[in-house]
């Protein structure tokens, strides 16, 4: 049906690859191109089909993009490299005449700041061009946007709270490391916290708010409230939605290994200057710490992630919701070599691109996943290694 371009051949990218080889239905040709050739060709090796192939770019750079593009000719980029290049990718998008997907939201490389704005204000370039660009479309951004947006379309006239909870109840037996880039995943739990309530935002100290909560097959666990990027995007498109929050559960373990990283200054963006050199702390730390790919291997348990939402049911009456899925790192590792935590951002990233080739998802503009009809994409992630589960008014844990 289509060719598509997979931008980043990391832990993401890999699943994605995995995932689209297995439907050549739709994925007739897909190539994987990355900063570091030797990833991309690991990858095309492991799958071992024809029409899949490797190729390189920094995708930094426009006219290296422009190149790729205009060589490959694909119907879509599906961008799974890093949130810094989002832009430079849309540029060239706009360029070539390809239509976009990606799981993350511009950030500049500077300051840790996640907004839409940068994004958003691409919309009438795609729409005036006739691209659609999809946006935020891994697990969290992602189905947890689609999660939200079923709940409204079926059960809710009025949603008035939304908590998205996502657990890692998984052991990967390392003293400390990160589930994906640990550059991205720093930058972004050492923030300041922030939730939607009553129209405005209200910002917390980093990881202040906590509280326990317990996820299906996994048990109690600590959860932090977190700022996450899809709560912007939410209560714009939801605007019944009065409180809107993220939660993220975290180990003692691995907040006492945080805090030290903070406290000795490895969390720092800036340059400093070492023996002449200049280095980023944060990304020094990045190259010492173990690889997220690499994790894989002996980690054990489950993510569990999902929505619980109460509000007023169709009728009018109160409803609580709790919709979520629960993912095996040994069963993902299995299938694809990589851990829970890629393979839950990667079947939705394959999805929402399969939604897009076959004319499901196409809207010229810029647009978040919870702006599409949410039921053949829950469809597909059952259907790909993603099941999910509803339950209907029970205690959310949540007041
Ligand atoms: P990795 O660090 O494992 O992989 C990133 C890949 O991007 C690497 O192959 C890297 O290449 C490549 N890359 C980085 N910079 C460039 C560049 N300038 N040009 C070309 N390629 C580049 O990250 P993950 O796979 O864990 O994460 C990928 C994305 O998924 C991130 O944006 C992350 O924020 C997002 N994510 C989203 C989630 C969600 O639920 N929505 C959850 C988890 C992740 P190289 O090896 O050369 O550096």
């Amino acid at each position: 049906m289509a060719k598509v371009i997979i931008i980043g051949a990391g832990g993401v990218g890999t699943v994605v690859a995995h995932k689209c080889a297995a439907h050549p239905e739709v994925f007739t040709e897909i190539v994987i191109a990355s900063r570091t050739r030797s990833k991309c060709d690991a990858v095309v090796e492991a799958i071992g089909r024809p029409n899949v192939s490797a190729d390189t770019v920094d995708a930094d750079s426009v006219p290296q993009l422009v190149e790729l593009f205009n060589r490959h000719k694909p119907a879509l980029v599906i961008n799974v490299a890093l949130p810094y290049q989002d832009l430079t990718i849309m540029d060239a998008c706009l360029i070539c005449g390809v239509n976009y997907l990606d799981t993350a939201n511009y950030e500049p490389k500077d300051v840790a700041h996640f907004e839409y704005s940068w994004q958003w204000a691409y919309k009438q370039r795609f729409e005036e061009a006739g691209l659609t660009a999809i946006l935020g479309c891994g697990f969290d951004p992602g189905v947890s946007g689609v999660f939200t947006a079923y709940a409204a379309k079926h059960y809710f006239s009025d949603m008035e709270t939304l908590d998205i909870v996502d657990c890692n109840g998984g052991d990967h037996g390392k003293a400390f490391a990160t589930n994906f880039n640990p550059e991205i995943n720093i930058r972004e739990i050492t923030q300041n916290g922030r939730y939607y309530q009553d129209g405005e935002w209200v910002t917390t100290g980093p990881l202040e708010i906590h509280r326990t909560l317990t996820y299906p097959s996994v048990g109690a666990r600590e959860s932090y409230l977190l700022y996450h990027e899809e709560l912007e995007s939410l209560v714009k498109n939801f605007p019944s939605i009065k409180r809107a929050r993220f939660w993220m559960t975290f180990g003692q373990e691995y907040l006492t290994h945080l805090r030290v990283i903070q406290n000795i200054g490895m969390a720092r963006i800036d340059e400093v200057d070492y023996n002449g050199t200049k280095i980023v702390p944060l990304q020094f730390l990045k190259a010492v710490l173990p690889n997220p790919q690499d994790l894989g291997a002996n980690y054990h348990g489950e993510t569990s992630i999902g929505c619980r939402i109460a509000g007023l049911d169709k009728e009018g009456k109160p409803l609580t919701y709790y919709i979520w899925n629960n993912c095996s790192h040994e069963v993902a590792y299995k299938e694809t070599g990589m851990q829970a935590v890629s393979y839950t951002t990667g079947v939705p990233a394959m999805c929402g691109a399969m939604m897009f080739l076959t004319g499901k998802w196409v809207k010229p503009g810029v647009n978040n996943v919870e702006e599409f009809d949410p039921d053949p994409f829950l469809e597909a992630i059952a259907a790909n290694g993603l099941p999910w589960h509803e339950k209907f008014n029970i205690d959310l844990e949540l007041d």
